[in-house]
């Protein structure tokens, strides 16, 4: 049985970015608060609330003058103000790419675009990014187009972790459906896309491919998809606890990936483990 790797998986670097910030807050404060899970993957968090991280679901959570981070999704300016209200120190570790997707959606609106953004609207990088325009129609899936009703201009986005294919495939729907003007602005992440072609070529070489991220992780469910679209059999779990031995029932070959808030060594102790099956 043999193992083999994405090249491309892992850590990127807006998660990369977020947790050296936090690191460093907790050398100097002895309590910060992260507004919401500040990525999806329990080791890491777990770490970081062992450091003095805790994690929060909203401002008015934090006692005044309180430390908080705004993770690598970013949040809306409604946010921000709310903790500038409550006299919060921020420390803003929104990703350079999240922050540009916020910065096009308000220039779209500015220039009288109707912004659509494709992407899970319960998403919290969604969620923040939306408010920096006064009204932004989310669109999941093809189906939902037919909401879009009749508009003049539309200022067509993604959330930075979608499948590439599936922004292309909805955005030509909705060129097909005939509006006067469609500006398309491309905001998916590179790191995202590079992570989801190495998923792809390797589940079309591999017999049962292994995903390995936080349930919660867009980027990662991404990949899952990706993997499965392949038609190859794949599991998106957490970590080698997950793991059992009739997932790889007849498989000569095992991929591994891992989406951007997966650390390298939740994959080496995944590799070990199915050493200890022969692999
Ligand atoms: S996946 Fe891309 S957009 Fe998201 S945090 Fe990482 S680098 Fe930034």
């Amino acid at each position: 049985m043999k193992i083999l790797l994405a090249e491309n998986r892992g850590f990127c670097p807006g998660v990369r970015k977020a947790i050296e910030l936090a690191e460093q807050a907790l050398k100097v404060h002895s309590k910060v608060y992260s507004l919401g899970e500040i990525i999806h993957n329990r080791y890491v968090v777990d770490k970081l609330r062992n450091m003095g991280l805790e994690i929060v679901s909203s401002v008015e959570e934090i006692s005044q003058g309180g430390v908080v981070l705004i993770r690598s999704h970013g949040a809306s300016p409604e946010i921000f103000e709310r903790a500038r209200l409550r006299n919060l120190t921020i420390i803003d570790a929104t990703c350079v790419l999240v922050k540009r997707a916020q910065n096009i959606v308000r220039q779209l609106d500015s220039e009288g675009y109707q912004v659509v953004m494709v992407g899970n609207k319960n998403h919290p990088e969604v969620k923040g990014i939306i408010g920096y325009a006064d009204n932004v129609i989310v669109i999941q899936n093809e189906d939902e187009i037919e909401r879009l009703g009749r508009i003049q201009k539309i200022g067509l986005v993604s959330q930075t972790t979608l499948d590439r294919q599936r922004f292309a495939k909805i955005s030509a729907k909705i060129i097909e459906k005939g509006f006067n003007e469609i500006r398309i602005v491309n905001t998916l992440c590179e790191q995202a896309v590079g992570r989801q072609r190495a998923a792809s070529e390797l589940a079309k070489k591999v017999d049962v491919m292994f995903v390995l991220g936080g349930k919660h992780s867009s980027n990662t469910t991404e990949l899952a998809s990706i993997a499965r679209n392949c038609g190859t059999k794949t599991f998106h779990i957490e970590d080698f606890s997950q793991f059992t031995k009739d997932m790889i029932e007849g498989a000569e070959i095992i991929g591994i990936t891992a989406g951007a808030s997966t650390p390298e060594n939740i994959v080496q102790e995944f590799i070990e483990g199915l050493q200890k099956y022969g692999a």
